[in-house]
């Protein structure tokens, strides 16, 4: 099996400082890691290499130092990775980031599956791997939780996807396109042996030339969707009430409010 997987390396939200612009807070923001959803879809990608052989390659399109989130799934299991990573790709929208990916995919050969995670913790499009499937004519699985089957000789795979209030079992044709969720299972922590093997691995980058495009295709220049500003919503005013009496009482109380409140 040949598995592509996206990373991205996003701003460490946990550890965001409020005070910067929120445009620089995402470019720039400090610490920086793996989007936590990419871990998942990389567990999933390692676990179906483990049970099939084969390899996995991992994608990230980013800056100089996208090169670590690289590392640190090279250090999970990952097999190689490949940053594509050029100036003329700063403030690209979400299509023009399928685009450029797909041109990388391409260049990296066939694959029989590509995974990425749900969304992007910055970004939050949730749509990138939709668009590089359907740029690049392949079906796509949003939302799996499971995988229940992967059938190389019959170019064939059954997953579980989680929708709101149900799920629901699929079965689609390889090569084909997923993105996860959490439930897909807890990501590993890279092994001494990965960390070690990553800190020597040497990473290629790939500009836009080396994927046959042009810088006015790719960036502002070639972007539909400006992102003038990026800002938090007006903080909203918060009431804290106290409940007195027994755990009974309270809840008896707490129930009311709820159902008055048309809560519940
Ligand atoms: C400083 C800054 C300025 C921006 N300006 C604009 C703008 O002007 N207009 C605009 O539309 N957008 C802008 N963006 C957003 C940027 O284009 C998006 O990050 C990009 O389009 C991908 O969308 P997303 O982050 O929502 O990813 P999602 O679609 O939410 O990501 C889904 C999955 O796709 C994969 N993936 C996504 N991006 C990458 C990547 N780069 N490399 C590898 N895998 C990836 C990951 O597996 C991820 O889990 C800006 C972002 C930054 C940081």
């Amino acid at each position: 099996m040949n598995i592509i997987a996206l990373i991205k390396q996003v701003a460490d939200t946990a550890q965001l400082s409020g005070r910067m612009d929120g445009l620089q807070l995402m470019a720039d923001g400090g610490p920086r890691i793996v989007n936590p959803w990419d871990e998942y879809a990389l567990e999933m990608a390692i676990q179906v290499k483990e049970a099939h052989s084969g390899k996995v390659t991992l994608l990230c399109m980013g800056r100089a130092e996208a090169t670590e989130a690289l590392k640190t799934g090279l250090a999970m299991g990952a097999d190689e990775a490949v940053l594509i990573s050029d100036p003329a790709l700063e403030d690209s929208d979400c299509l023009t980031t399928a685009r450029v990916l797909t041109a990388a995919i391409r260049k990296v050969g066939d694959f029989d599956l590509l995974v990425a995670g749900r969304s992007a913790i910055d970004g939050n499009t949730a749509a990138t791997s939709i668009q590089i499937a359907a740029l690049m004519d392949r079906p796509q699985l949003s939302y799996v939780a499971e995988l229940k089957a992967v059938d190389p000789e019959a170019r064939s795979l059954t997953a579980v996807r989680l929708l709101e209030g149900s799920r629901e079992t699929v079965r689609c044709r390889l090569p084909a396109v997923i993105s996860v969720v959490k439930e897909i299972g807890e990501p590993r922590y890279p092994s001494f042996i990965g960390i070690r093997r990553a800190a020597g691995a040497t990473i290629p980058v790939w500009s836009i030339a080396d994927l046959g495009l042009e810088a006015d295709q790719v960036g502002r220049a070639g972007s539909q969707v400006m992102w003038p500003d990026v800002y938090l919503p007006p903080a909203r005013e918060a009431r804290v009430e106290w409940i007195e009496g027994s755990p009974a009482e309270a809840a008896e109380v707490l129930a009311d409010k709820l159902i008055s409140e048309q809560v519940i």
